[in-house]
């Protein structure tokens, strides 16, 4: 009998041995880049301080995607499926590496779709640094128990509350309701926040990019927060969206939002009292915070 996958809410039961899903995945992991990433959030990057140099969060870059964002920054890869395969062993290794050359954690960016290979590759080496779960969100709460004894750190996406919006610009009409599930399913999992030196060991960050012209859409998400979470929940609200791909098809996305539209999302989440919150300056919407897919990764073996 085939394991056919429908790992996530797609469930395309595909036969990724002979096929390709909705995703492009096979059953062969492929990874676009590996490195010592300074551009997370300070509890997962580290901070740089006169005292201390930041060590960088140990990211790997997954090819290929369950989402089709118009907007993606890294369409070249999740669109693209530009990357290398690996196994599962040498994917452990990579594990190994990164913390090898002091990594805060292993920072597993779109992984969903290599869920199986993932848990496979922990259970040949299991880092002593936290496992970071690099989501986009689209993820269905069966995928998030499964991950449950191997994942530290959810620093996951809350993209849509709209369905229209999740369909015409990620192609996935089911966004929102899988997202809430799974959020609730990531915090089960994760239930405390735990620090150590300003360095999250366990529990969950909520990232929300604003769109331009949807920041009202982003405040019914920071209200479903609110409501189910509790306004002690870590939110990441970005300012960095920059057109990008085939954003620039459609005329509302084709600009940068405007700091007004910005503000308008952190003042409600002042009003609600959160305070566990992290901003981005309008500086950030800047393709330098892309990274360069193209640049060889010659520091780590893959
Ligand atoms: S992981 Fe890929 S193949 Fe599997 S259900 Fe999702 S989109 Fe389809």
């Amino acid at each position: 009998m085939k394991n056919l996958c429908n790992i996530c809410p797609r469930n395309c039961n595909a036969d990724r041995e002979n096929s390709v899903g909705f995703c492009k995945g096979t059953n062969k992991v492929k990874i676009s880049k590996v490195m010592l990433h300074y551009y997370e959030e300070p509890p997962i990057s580290g901070e740089d301080t006169n005292a201390t140099k930041a060590n960088g969060s140990g990211a790997i870059f997954f090819s290929n995607c369950t989402l089709k964002c118009c907007y993606c920054q890294n369409a070249e890869i999740s669109a693209g499926g530009k990357g290398k395969e690996v196994d599962t062993k040498s994917l452990a290794n990579l594990f190994k590496q990164l913390e090898e050359k002091g990594a805060n954690n292993i920072n597993l960016v779109t992984p969903t779709h290599y869920t199986h290979e993932i848990i496979e590759a922990l259970e040949i080496y299991r880092p002593n640094i936290p496992i970071v779960w690099n989501t986009s969100g689209y993820e269905k709460p069966e995928t998030i128990k499964l991950i449950k004894d191997y994942v530290d750190i959810y620093l996951t996406d809350f993209k849509y509350f709209d369905k229209e919006l999740s369909k015409k610009y990620s192609l996935a009409e089911n966004y929102p309701e899988t997202c809430k599930s799974a959020t609730l399913e990531m915090r089960k999992n994760q239930p405390e926040d735990i620090f150590e030196n300003g360095l999250m060991k366990k529990g969950m960050i909520i990232r929300h990019l604003v769109l331009p012209t949807h920041s009202g859409d982003s405040i019914k998400i920071m209200d479903w927060i609110n409501e189910n979470l509790g306004n002690k929940t870590y939110v990441s609200l970005m300012s960095q969206y920059v057109p990008m791909a085939r954003a620039t098809e459609f005329e509302e996305l084709n600009q940068k939002i405007k700091p007004l539209e910005y503000k308008r999302v952190v003042n409600h989440l002042i009003q609600l009292e959160f305070n566990n919150v992290f901003t981005q300056g309008f500086e950030s919407a800047e393709t330098i915070y892309t990274p360069d897919f193209n640049e060889e990764t010659d520091d780590f073996d893959f």
